[in-house]
């Protein structure tokens, strides 16, 4: 029978308007803007023909009928009737519609019911609703698949109605849980509505402005809120869904396989974008684990900061212990749900999806956020896991790799990077800094233990480790936010200042020197001194990265050759 885009009134978020389909054609009831949006999301393209009836000229049940007729002007092209329930309210619409920019009479049909030839068409019902509206409001008595149908519209009374509602027919009536001289109120029609269901009549319930209050008090008559069809939206989701999974997939692929220099935190954020647009939610995130400091973080975020959490809290901590998907659509009841940063951002969370992603090994490894899922139902245990799996999968592999190639770019023994975490990052974070002329100032220095083949020789291979994670250490602590350490090989270390001159980078390797020079490096079992040698040079964006390295190595070189732990400079 009927199927309804909205069952509310005027102040509801959904405004009262219906609908079907004969014969290929689409025969709207009322167009408020609510449902004019809702049209916008199904695939008009399906159909011949739109008749549109209209009930009469309330704002809440015409104010999308411009908007619909644009749409079906510019972009579905399939041809409109309005239809007025009497010459008086096809006069008052088109004097509405003619002066609505952007709406040309060209682009629709306006006739009024005497005008019309349909066969599921029987006739209006004049009812009495507002003052203003005195005569020009009226229901509809329809015949759909075969069947009876009478529609209130808005309306004080059922008495024009009562003489259409024949045994076995549908009745659609308005009904209010508030008392006022324009509605239905829902105590009042109590009885004849009980009566009605027992001959036979199928009552559903709409224009509701409390569903929850009318339920209460008509729950025993039989009568049933009107049914709001999500199936009719089914065509223009799944297109819409397989649109959003293309284009993410499209951008991917373009993104990352075909640049040389793939980077996995874009990967992270298109693939959270994906089950975020595959199970219909608000906001993303996907966390990786580390097991070793005992944190999950935030790889990538839609609507959220990259956030850092001890991994015994949170959903996803829970997720990731007990290797189980969690889903709680009642997060403010749930002890394990963190509502901090609700606090902070007055955001509502009513639903959220926790699925563990695993490494090729089959251990968890990082977890798939979801939060908000647009339904009222939050999310569905069977479904909505199933949905994220191939996301959650390539997020798998994607952390592995990713994984794989930070554990390349570090060095094990000190946890510094490597030579090959310094040649990334000048490919990936430093590249301005490399434009001749760009005006970016950038220092470097290489720094080499004095005498450390003595300390091996000494105190023995292990004792000389523990020296090179003290001087790690050190550097590591004198590295502000623009500065970065590598291990250059066995006893040298490289450090890259950004936005630093070479007063600057001078003065830091004195600090260091000295620092290190006054240290007790408690290494194997024996308290060690250890000096330091360092050449320094401002870095020349003319001139490659090798020749720029080189050329604090020379200082580096005259450090050594002038007596050691001193700092030398170009
Ligand atoms: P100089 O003051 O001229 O730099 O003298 P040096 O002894 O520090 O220099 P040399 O290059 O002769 O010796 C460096 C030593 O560092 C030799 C090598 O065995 C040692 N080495 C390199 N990598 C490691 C490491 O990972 N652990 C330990 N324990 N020793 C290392
Ligand atoms: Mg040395
Ligand atoms: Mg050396």
């Amino acid at each position: 029978m009927l199927t309804f885009l909205g069952r509310g009134s005027a102040f509801a978020d959904e405004h009262n308007s219906a609908f079907f389909i004969e014969n290929g054609n689409l025969i709207l009831i009322d167009c408020p803007m609510s449902s004019f949006e809702k049209l916008n999301d199904m695939n008009l393209t399906l159909f011949d023909h739109i008749y549109l009836l209209v009930t009469h000229t309330h704002g809440d049940h015409i104010s999308g009928i411009g908007m619909l007729v644009d749409l079906l002007q510019f972009s579905v092209k399939t041809p409109i009737t309005i239809v007025a329930p009497s010459k008086e309210v096809e006069g008052d619409l088109f004097y509405f519609l003619s002066r609505l920019e952007g709406c040309n009479e060209a682009w629709y049909e306006l006739i009024n019911t005497e005008e019309l030839d349909a066969d599921w068409f029987v006739c209006p019902i004049q009812t009495t609703h507002t003052e203003e509206l005195a005569g020009k409001c009226f229901g509809y008595c329809l015949t759909v698949e075969g069947s009876r149908v009478v529609y209130t519209g808005d309306s004080n009374t059922l008495v024009p109605y009562e003489k259409y509602i024949s045994d076995g027919a549908y009745l659609y009536t308005e009904v209010s849980a508030y008392k006022s001289p324009v509605h239905l109120y829902c105590v009042d029609i109590h009885d004849k509505i009980k009566a009605y269901v027992e001959r036979g009549v199928h009552v559903y319930l709409m224009h509701m402005d409390d569903e929850k209050r009318i339920g209460e008090v008509l729950g025993d008559t039989g009568a049933e809120f009107a049914p709001l069809e999500k199936r009719a939206f089914m065509v223009q989701d799944t297109a819409r869904l397989l649109d959003g999974i293309f284009t993410i997939s499209d951008s991917l692929y373009k993104d990352t396989c075909m640049n040389n220099n793939p980077d996995h935190h874009l990967l992270f954020s298109y693939l959270t974008e994906l089950g975020k647009t595959i199970v219909d939610a608000d906001r993303a995130s996907f966390w990786k684990w580390d097991k070793r400091k005992k944190q999950i973080w935030t790889m990538s975020a839609t609507g959220v900061d990259k956030i850092v959490i001890p991994d015994d809290s949170g959903l996803v901590g829970k997720a990731l212990r007990n290797k189980v998907t969690v889903i709680t659509n009642d997060p403010y009841n749930d002890p394990d749900f963190n509502n901090e940063i609700d606090i902070q951002t007055g955001y509502k969370t009513n639903s959220v999806l926790v699925l563990p992603v695993a490494d090729v090994n089959g251990d968890f490894i990082g977890a798939l956020q979801l939060i908000n899922k647009n339904d009222e139902n939050g999310f569905d245990e069977d479904e909505d896991p199933k949905r994220l799996s191939l996301a959650a999968l390539v997020c798998g592999i994607a952390l592995e790799s990713e994984t794989f190639l930070e554990d390349s770019h570090h060095d094990r023994l000190t946890g510094l990077k490597n030579r090959m975490g310094f040649y990334y990052d000048f490919a990936k974070r430093f590249k301005e800094y490399l434009i001749p002329g760009a005006g970016k100032t950038m220092s470097v220095f290489i720094c080499d233990i004095d005498k450390f083949k003595t300390v091996n020789d000494t105190y023995g291979h292990s004792a000389g480790d523990d020296v090179l994670k003290f001087t790690s250490n050190l550097l590591e602590s004198f590295c502000g936010e623009t500065d970065s350490a590598y291990r250059w090989g066995g006893e040298e270390f490289v450090m890259v200042m950004r936005d630093t001159d070479l007063e600057g980078a001078v003065n830091k390797a004195e600090q260091i020197r000295v620092k290190l020079m006054e240290s007790d490096i408690e290494a194997d079992g024996n308290t060690i001194r250890c000096t330091l040698s360092f050449g320094c040079s401002f870095f020349d964006p003319s001139k490659s990265i090798e020749e720029n390295i080189s050329r604090a190595d020379g200082k580096l070189y005259t450090a050594k050759e002038t007596g050691r732990n001193k700092v030398c400079w170009q």
